[in-house]
């Protein structure tokens, strides 16, 4: 950056103009999803300044904006009255007023209500303004030890077992590491139909109750996570995210395992190939040992 850019963005005084609420602007704040200490310094502000905070649940917020010491309207806006509101709030937002968008968790609009009113807000010309923080499929992708590099969000699948699977389908494919919202009502059996669509050894990484006091983060290959999952009933509880890696490319995969295996096998034991082979390629151990037996029995 030359020095005379630099000297232009020090006039503009960033940490004022961060922290100010501009009129006829939507906020799209993102709220904390259990540890509420997971808020940024600049929702608190927006919250605290804005004329109406419209919230999916009003009474859930409250227990938010007390602990923050906000006293900001709020109205509510959720699934069964956005149709109805979406006019009322574009109005305000026409006439000056500033209102954040905030749901029960997280970001809103990522799996809940909002797209309505930014899409329409869009077309009638007004601001829009993210206010970035938590997100549960972002929080979990970052702690999953699977890909990264390339992610599609695919939300919750169908409760419907018929339609889950079919949603499922065109995915066993996907080379993508793939993030998906589970109820924990449908975790097994959701599970169970990721299994039948994506295969026993594909790995999938559970995450539960992100930033809460039951955090539970494990990656897993599928048959190994069911199991797991219908024998501890307290991992069917509360709020998960399942992360499953993409569609590798099996073929080189396979060959660059048997190939190592070979070579180790005809020197050494079983075993300290395989240990050797895991730590080679970062394969799972289970897998590994598998292919040794195989190919030793062949
Ligand atoms: N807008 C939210 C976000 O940004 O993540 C998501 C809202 S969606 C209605 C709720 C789903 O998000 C839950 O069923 C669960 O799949 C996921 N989720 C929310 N909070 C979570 C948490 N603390 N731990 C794990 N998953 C969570």
């Amino acid at each position: 950056m030359s020095i005379d850019n630099q000297s232009e963005i020090n006039q503009q005084k960033p940490e004022q103009q961060e922290l100010d609420v501009s009129p006829g602007t939507l906020y799209l704040v993102a709220t904390p999803i259990g540890n509420l200490a997971d808020i940024t310094l600049r929702a608190v502000s927006v919250l605290g300044q804005v004329d109406i905070i419209a919230a999916e649940d009003t009474r859930h917020s409250q227990r938010l904006l007390s602990h923050l010491g906000i006293k900001t309207r709020t109205l509510a806006y959720h699934e069964h009255n956005e149709e109805r509101m979406t006019p009322r709030l574009l109005d305000d937002l026409e006439s000056g007023k500033s209102i954040a968008l905030i749901s029960d968790a997280g970001t809103p609009l990522i799996s809940d209500p909002g797209y309505r009113l930014v899409m329409r807000g869009h077309d009638k010309g007004i601001r829009m303004v993210p206010v970035p923080g938590v997100c549960a499929a972002i929080a979990a992708l970052s702690a999953a030890g699977l890909a990264t590099d390339s992610f599609t969000f695919e939300g919750f699948p169908p409760a419907r077992q018929g339609s889950r699977l079919q949603f499922f389908e065109p995915l066993a494919e996907q080379k993508r590491t793939m993030i998906f919202y589970v109820s924990c009502h449908r975790i097994i059996d959701t599970l169970k139909d990721m299994q039948t669509t994506f295969g026993t050894d594909r790995r999938v990484t559970f995450a539960r109750e992100l930033t809460k006091t039951f955090e539970t983060i494990k990656r897993m290959t599928l048959s190994e996570v069911i199991p797991w999952v219908e024998t501890d009933e307290n991992q069917r509880k509360g709020e998960i995210v399942v992360i499953v890696e993409g569609a590798g490319d099996d073929t080189t995969d396979r060959t660059q395992v048997d190939d190592y295996l070979s070579i180790l096998m005809a020197e050494l034991p079983v075993k300290q190939s395989v240990s050797l082979v895991v730590k080679l390629t970062g394969e799972n151990k289970n897998d590994v040992y598998k292919r040794a037996l195989e190919l030793k029995n062949a």
